[in-house]
């Protein structure tokens, strides 16, 4: 199956993979550059995200975007570094993994003025703001659905990937070197997510592979 964000392999069919450092790329898999929010006083400027991308044909920009986890309100630098990948996603024309903790509205809003250069947005982690789906579909969005629907008291997200249109649906494990041990598997995720969908798990499996299929390659 595919891997619809992690950082590290783990064996699946295709990994669609941010920053996966010194990793073995398999044949089906995507590398996504780009500076996560939490690190965008360490932002390197344009020119070294732009000579990746330029030299790597086959790569998208991810993980980028805003963050309210730690700071209350976002700060001007991690906006103006969101802008500048932004800026080079769409004129290299490559899709793009978002992250957009506790605040998928300002998120959805930066990204609008691309869409349509910006040929598809993952939306990776994405919680609570049902009311953007809607949005998010008109924009070529898909949603990556997370270990967090494992948990049976993740009541309302639960619901809220019930709501979600089959179309736009991947699966991601968010793994990475630290939590590689207890991060579920790719089959896991999905196993539940279609069973609370009330799906037949073949039929989702291979729409959830079509889906990230149409993900990556409308480019
Ligand atoms: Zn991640």
């Amino acid at each position: 199956m595919t891997d619809a964000h992690c950082h590290i392999l783990r064996g699946e069919k295709r990994h669609f993979l941010c920053e996966p450092g010194e990793s073995q790329i398999g044949a089906n898999d995507v590398v996504f550059y780009g500076c996560h929010p939490w690190l965008w006083k360490e932002w390197e400027g344009t020119d070294s995200l732009r000579g990746r991308i330029a030299s790597n044909p086959a790569a998208g920009v991810g993980e980028i975007g805003l963050d309210r986890l730690k700071d209350r309100e976002i700060p001007e630098g991690m906006r103006d570094v969101f802008k500048a990948q932004l800026e080079i996603a769409a004129e290299f024309s490559r899709p793009v993994v978002l992250h957009g903790a506790k605040c998928w509205g300002e998120v959805v809003k930066a990204v609008s003025p691309y869409v349509g250069r910006i040929p598809a947005f993952l939306f990776h982690g994405f919680s609570r703001s049902g009311g953007l789906v809607p949005d998010i579909v008109k924009m070529n969005g898909f949603i990556s659905v997370g270990p967090a629907v494992l948990n049976d008291h993740a009541v309302n997200y639960r619901r809220l990937v019930r709501s979600f249109p089959s179309e736009i649906i991947l699966i991601e494990s968010d793994a990475t070197a630290d939590n590689a041990s207890e991060a579920p598997s790719i089959e896991e995720i999905a196993r539940k997510t279609a069973e609370i969908r009330g799906e037949d798990f073949a039929s989702f499996k291979a729409s959830i592979d079509a889906n990230a299929t149409r993900f990556y390659f409308t480019a």
